[in-house]
């Protein structure tokens, strides 16, 4: 990585490698407030802290940091960046054939920020995105009927477009898609307004309760919201978890198997209603399980390979999907987030 940077996005680049190294949180954290710090200055202040020695006097700013912010700012790579990135190129690089397939992807289609249940702002899941090279990110935040995960009413909605609408007027080229987790009701309807959901550029629909219910019911439920002409995509359709997770305020979720349904009636309905089925990253996810995703290939599903992240470094997962995706033979051109923002848009409102 040899682009040069200026000093906050450098900030922001070494806590995305940390976190995806897995350093503890608070030495992530030292370097996103950093890069907060700089942003909040007033214009000419970041000359003058650096001229006059005086940048570690600023509260948030120490020694590490601030080192980083005076060589970015001279035009250099921060030695503690470029140190860090030579240290992640060595850990064990993806197979040729997965690395290829990820490379076709220019964006995200389900993600979270600190709105919902996410740990951090939007835009700083924007600059991760965009140091990941990506082209656009949905941003998913969930429905209001998710309180445990902090879901937006209606009119939290409204004002997160006003701020999306903002930060992609800076950010352009880049784009931030609006969009929603929406929560699939017991009967199948969603959890937001018909109107609301029209203006969204990206509706990802998922099942979040009643995951053991019988199959010809989560069945029902989930053909009535794959025939939603605002869904765009299936999220996570299983509902598994691999792995026991930690959520909001330590609490803790078991694994749990997949939820039963008709999994060839769902995907089918995918098809016919034009609804991508979500590849989910997150390592305690991977869903649907290979079988089901084998399955969704040979009905001629379309799919959308995301990371559900509820943080920027996990913007970084999306080689767990790609990987299931090359195994399970799934074409590069059915896969709608290698396409242009503007080719997904026509796609989405269509
Ligand atoms: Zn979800
Ligand atoms: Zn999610």
């Amino acid at each position: 990585m040899t682009t040069l940077l200026t000093p906050a996005a450098a900030l922001r680049r070494i806590a995305f490698l940390l976190e995806r190294a897995r350093e503890p949180t608070h030495r992530v954290s030292a370097f996103r407030t950093a890069a907060a710090v700089v942003d909040s200055l007033p214009e000419g202040e970041l000359d003058r802290r650096i001229r006059t020695r005086t940048l570690t006097d600023l509260r948030g700013i120490g020694p590490k940091t601030g080192a980083a912010i005076v060589q970015a700012h001279a035009g250099e790579v921060p030695e503690y960046l470029a140190r860090l990135e030579e240290a992640l190129s060595e850990l064990v690089p993806l197979a040729d054939d997965v690395a290829e397939f990820r490379a076709t992807l220019r964006g995200d289609l389900h993600t979270h920020s600190d709105w919902s249940d996410g740990g951090s702002p939007i835009r700083e899941m924007a600059e991760a995105a965009i140091a990941l090279g990506h082209e656009y990110m949905a941003l998913t935040d969930h429905s209001p009927r998710l309180t445990v995960a902090n879901g937006l009413t209606a009119a939290r909605l409204e004002r997160q477009l006003d701020v999306v609408a903002e930060l992609n007027e800076e950010l352009s080229p880049f784009r931030i898609l609006t969009g929603i987790e929406c929560d699939i009701h017991l009967d199948g309807s969603l959890d937001q307004t018909d109107e609301l959901l029209g203006r969204l550029d990206v509706v990802v629909a998922s099942v979040h309760s009643d995951l053991r219910a019988e199959s010809a019911v989560m069945t029902e439920r989930m053909l009535a919201a794959v025939a939603n002409p605002h869904t765009d995509v299936l999220g996570h359709c299983t509902g598994r978890l691999l792995v026991p997770r930690e959520q909001r305020e330590g609490r803790r979720q078991r694994p749990r198997p997949e939820s039963a349904f008709d999994a060839e009636a769902v995907f089918s309905a995918c098809v016919e209603h034009g609804t991508a089925v979500e590849i989910n990253s997150r390592p305690e996810r991977l869903d649907p399980p290979l079988r089901l995703l084998a399955l969704a290939v040979e009905l001629g599903c379309q799919f959308s390979i995301d990371t559900d992240a509820h943080a920027p470094g996990q913007l970084d997962w999306q080689s767990n999907g790609c990987e299931r995706a090359v195994e399970t033979g799934v074409d590069v051109d059915r896969v709608v987030n290698t396409w242009t923002a503007d080719e997904l848009l026509d796609w989405t409102t269509a």
